[in-house]
This record gives structure tokens, sequence and C-alpha cells, in this order.
């Protein structure tokens, strides 16, 4: 029998676990640092007291259980040809190796996400807390619209960015400034001086060069995905595209397992974004389209659900 390791419990291999389930050609093992993987989608609901924790995390013992795979808790070094290492356990041989252990951390970075939600409540519990949020991607302005909602009309809250969206259709910016700016938050290319913390919602070019067929370079056997792996060219860093990556792999594992020739990702031109403005409104886009109002956030809360 064949051993996958599947290194870090990021989107792609949450979505080999569920389909490896009753695969008997092969052992799988899920890998993470922590019992629970956190979906950062969630996020901002769970920091505006929208849904509970348990709504924005899965819990491995019971997917890896409930799939028929192992799951360790443990610290996933590095890998050579045969085997993965691991902090303070003896290392494990495969077969086959998946890693989708997220970005590069940055310090005061969103992940881990247990630790951003400890600062949270530290702040939280100040008369007026000062946040400073690094970065005006959908990440920072989400993050810094939630905590608006979490931290209340005394914090001051400010985003550290040139503008903000600078990849979305104008609409849209223009919808988020609004939003923004009707939340008095304040943006600008430096933060100013003095503030309690500040979150970097950004994420580094990931270190691990992928192929076509998304193995890692110089390795037949390795396999990376989401905000790990530096596809040419390079992908957004989003979730959905990494569930796009896990299901690819699930097929290249299964023909790789049958001797075929592995097939290479296509990746999509546009994938559909949807940002949370508040508990109610949300605005989404997709290339040049987008829509705004209650209807994007129905939309946000169904696939939110889905996931877990
Ligand atoms: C506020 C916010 C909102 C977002 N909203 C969306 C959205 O709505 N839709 C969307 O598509 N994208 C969204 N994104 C982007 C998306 O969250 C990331 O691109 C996505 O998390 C991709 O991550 P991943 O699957 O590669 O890994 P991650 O989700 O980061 O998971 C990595 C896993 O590996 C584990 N791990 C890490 N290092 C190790 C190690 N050394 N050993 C063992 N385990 C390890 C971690 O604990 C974690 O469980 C959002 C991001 C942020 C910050």
């Amino acid at each position: 029998m064949k051993t996958i390791v599947l290194a870090g419990a990021g989107h792609a291999n949450i979505v080999l676990v569920r389909r490896l389930a009753g695969f008997s050609g092969a052992r799988v093992v899920l890998v993470n640092d922590g019992r629970f993987a956190w979906y950062t989608g969630a996020l901002p609901a769970l920091i505006r007291g929208d849904v509970p924790a348990d709504a924005a995390r899965i819990d491995n013992v019971a997917l890896a259980s409930a799939c028929g795979a192992e799951f360790v808790d443990a610290r996933f070094l590095g890998f050579d040809e045969r085997a993965v290492h691991l902090a303070d356990r003896p290392p494990i041989g495969f077969d086959f190796l998946v890693v989708s252990t997220g970005g590069a951390g940055v310090p005061g970075g969103v992940k881990p996400i247990p630790a951003l939600l400890e600062r949270i409540e530290v702040l939280a519990a100040r008369a007026a807390p000062k946040m400073g949020i690094l970065g005006g991607g959908a990440a920072g302005v989400e993050l810094a619209l939630a905590l608006r909602v979490r931290l209340g009309p005394a914090a001051g809250i400010f985003v550290g960015a040139e503008t903000v969206l600078p990849a979305a259709p104008r609409r849209v910016r223009q919808i988020a400034a609004s939003a923004m700016q009707k939340a008095r938050i304040a943006v600008a290319r430096d933060l100013p001086a003095g503030l309690d913390d500040v979150i970097h919602a950004y994420t580094p070019v990931p270190a691990l060069a992928v192929g076509a067929d998304l193995r890692v370079a110089g390795y037949n056997n390795v396999f990376a995905a989401g905000d790990a792996a530096r596809f040419t060219p390079l992908l957004p860093r989003s979730g959905a595209m990494a569930v796009r990556q896990g299901r690819l792999i699930e097929r290249n594992l299964r023909r790789a397992l049958r001797g075929q020739r592995l097939v290479p990702f296509m990746a999509p031109d546009n994938v559909l974004a949807i940002l949370s403005l508040d508990s109610t409104r949300a605005v989404a886009w997709y290339g040049g389209l987008s829509w705004s109002g209650r209807g994007p956030m129905r939309v946000k809360r169904w696939l939110d659900g889905r996931w877990k």
C-alpha cells in the first residue's frame, strides 16, 4: 500500500482528505500544527461576532477519522525524497507528499489565526485602542471593517496602503472606499506612530516553485498548492484557487498511482471574490463584473457554510 502524506491542513489538503476517503489504494496521513484548520474566509464574521469559532474551523481529528485518514498533530519542518521531517517526532516515510502549509509566516501577520484572535481580544479590552493594518488588499479591507464592529466607535483604525483593492474593478474600489469612510477607517501610505498593534495583512511570494502539474521543482512525488506554491505565472493567493489545485492534485495522484501522465493545472482567468462590508452586506466581483448588497452576503454565507 502507498503512503500519501498531506503536510498542512490548508484548503488543498482538506479537499484531498475528503476526496481520498475510501480510496483503498493508499494510506493517507494528514499532518498539521494543531488540531484545527482555520478557515480565513469566515474570519471577518468571527471577528464581528456573527459566528462562533466552530463555524470558522475544521476539527482535523474528526475529519481524518470520518475519512479513514490518520492525523498527526506536529510541526512539519521539511522533506527529502522519501520522508517528511517533523518537530519532536520521528520522520514519516511517503510515496507521495502534498504540501499545503499556507504562506510563509509574517511577523505580526494574520496567521496563526488563534494568535490573531488573542491580539484582538487584548485590544478590545482597552477603552480606545489604536490599530493598524498593513496592506490594502481584500484581506486588509475586510479585516479593518470587521475590526470596527469588534472594537467599537472609540477605536482608531488605520490602513497602511497607497490605495485599496488595486486589482478590483473601479466600482468595487469605490464601494469599499465609501464603506471605509463611513466606518471612519483612515487609509494612508504610512501608518501613524504610537499604534497599539499592527496586523500585517499580506502574503509573501510563495517559496516552493511548482511546475504545470503542481509538482515541486526537482521532485517527482511531491506536490504543493495554495499560498505555499509558486506557480508561473504567479497566481492570486486565495482559498478558491487552493481548492481548485487540491482537486487537480487528487486527479494527478490517482494518475501517478496508475502510471499515467499527469495533467496540467489550468488556472482560471477569474475567480469569484466576495468581500463582506458588515454583517449583512458584501461586494462581489468576477473579472470586470460586480454586485453589492445583501445578495452577495447571502452567497458568501452559503459558500462559507459549505466549506465546513
Ligand atoms: C481576512 C482574510 C479573508 C480572506 N477571505 C477569503 C475568501 O473569502 N475567499 C478566498 O478564496 N480567500 C480568502 N482569503 C485568502 C485565503 O485565506 C488564503 O489564500 C488561503 O488561506 C490559502 O491558504 P492555504 O490553503 O494555502 O493555507 P492555509 O489556509 O493558511 O492553511 C495552512 C494550514 O497549514 C498549517 N501549517 C502551517 N505551517 C505548518 C507547519 N510548518 N507544519 C504543520 N502545519 C502547518 C496551518 O496551521 C493551517 O492549518 C482571505 C484571507 C484573509 C487574511
